[in-house]
């Protein structure tokens, strides 16, 4: 793997969360690597520049969060997950964390659960 970007790459299929998050993020300090709009973007994305953290949405087209997550782990043993799913989606929880993903956060969400989910991931591996 090439140097680690230190910002937050965010995936989903949903431009205005993408925006949210970013948003989000932003306001938290936590800087953005970028945005994906389906799984294969994020491991296109990854591959050329791996971050810090990946926030993973589950239900995009061309490619779901659970098979992108599987992926980016085979890609990068390392890799920092956080999966960012509609309500409803919790039977994913387990495979999530069986898959490796570090938290699994539901939305619609409050702000302080992301920025405190991803400061406790990105702190661990800095
Ligand atoms: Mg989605």
């Amino acid at each position: 793997m090439k140097d680690r970007h230190a910002g937050v790459l965010i995936v989903d299929d949903l431009p205005f969360m993408r925006t949210a998050i970013r948003d989000i993020l932003n306001e938290g300090g936590i800087p953005v690597a970028g945005e994906a709009e389906n799984g294969l973007k994020c491991l296109e994305f990854y591959y050329r520049n791996p971050v810090a953290l990946v926030l993973l949405d589950i239900t995009m087209p061309v490619m779901d969060g659970i098979e992108t997550l599987a992926k980016l782990k085979h890609l990068d043993r390392e890799s920092q997950v956080i999966m960012c799913s509609a309500m409803g989606q919790d039977k994913y929880i387990i495979r999530s964390i069986q898959l490796g993903a570090r938290d699994f956060i539901v939305k619609p969400f409050k702000p302080e659960r992301i920025i405190s989910a991803v400061r406790k991931a990105i702190e661990l591996n800095v």
